[in-house]
């Protein structure tokens, strides 16, 4: 039988309150270790970049990772954020250990490649290096990944923190028996967004998704995070849920996220 390995990522509006961050951290060390954090950004590279006068560029809705952009992010994720949590999670008892993709080489990645949009220093993971990871795992460290990764030739790359979280989780399946955890704001992917208080979906499969896209009841950063899920679940995740800070332990309202085949 594999050893669990719990996998969290932890969204952006919970890094951006130092209160609900204290408190994701916390429910996070009452996890059964071993466990690996994925954090994303959070507006703390809005902030500094314009700050230093960078204008943030965007096409068609979507940011673009320019140079100075890149420089940002990576004194921001890596910097800033990064060690904030190990730091923090190092007064908890915890012994965290910050990472990007590219120490260690843990995750190598691609330039997203043109088509109709160059969206800049975006990485596309390729290649996750799992025996590397287990290492860190082995010798007691807790994993705290910042979204960023490389390519190999010394190019960051900046790279969506939930589709870090769901490469992560499939790859290390083949070693443990993988919990991914979306936690964010909310309990759960919710049936509704104005009455948050109302239910969450307990179980959503890849054969609901357009349904729900058509309705409305996902929308923005949901979909594609759901998507991430969606592929956890299909490359050998044993359990995937978005989630609350209060409900991750335990998973109550949470929402389990299921890839059911035979309407793939
Ligand atoms: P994160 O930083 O946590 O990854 P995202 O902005 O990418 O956050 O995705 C989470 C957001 O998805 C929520 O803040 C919420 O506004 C939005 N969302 C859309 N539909 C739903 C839904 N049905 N239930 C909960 N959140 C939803």
């Amino acid at each position: 039988m594999k050893t669990p390995l719990h996998i969290v990522k932890i969204g952006g509006a919970l890094i951006d309150d130092p209160a609900l961050l204290e408190a994701f951290l916390v429910a996070f060390t009452q996890l059964r270790p071993p466990a690996i954090l994925v954090h994303g950004g959070g507006k703390e590279a809005t902030k500094l970049s314009k700050k230093l006068g960078i204008e943030t560029k965007m096409i068609d809705g979507r940011r673009i990772t320019d140079g100075a952009t890149l420089e940002v992010a990576v004194m921001v994720y890596a910097g800033l954020i990064n060690k904030k949590i190990v730091a923090m999670l190092q007064a908890m008892g915890i012994n965290a250990l910050g990472l990007s993709g590219a120490d260690g080489n843990i995750i190598l990645a691609h330039k997203r490649p043109v088509k109709d949009i160059d969206y800049g220093f975006v990485g596309d993971m390729e290649a996750v290096n799992t025996v590397g990871l287990h290492k860190f795992i082995q010798a007691g460290y807790t994993p705290v990944f910042a979204p960023l990764t490389h390519d190999g030739m010394g190019q960051m790359l900046n790279t969506n923190a939930d589709t870090i979280a769901s490469t992560l989780a499939s790859a290390m399946a083949g070693i443990f028996d993988v919990s991914l955890s979306y936690c964010f704001e909310h309990k759960g992917v919710l049936k509704s967004m104005t009455s948050p208080e109302e239910s969450s979906y307990p179980v959503l499969r890849n054969s609901d998704m357009v349904r729900l896209q058509g309705e409305g009841r996902i929308h923005s950063g949901m979909i594609p995070k759901i998507h991430n899920a969606l592929q956890a679940s299909k490359l050998g995740a044993t359990n995937v849920f978005i989630c609350g800070i209060e409900n991750l332990a335990c998973k109550t309202d949470a929402t389990k996220i299921v890839w059911n085949e035979t309407t793939a």
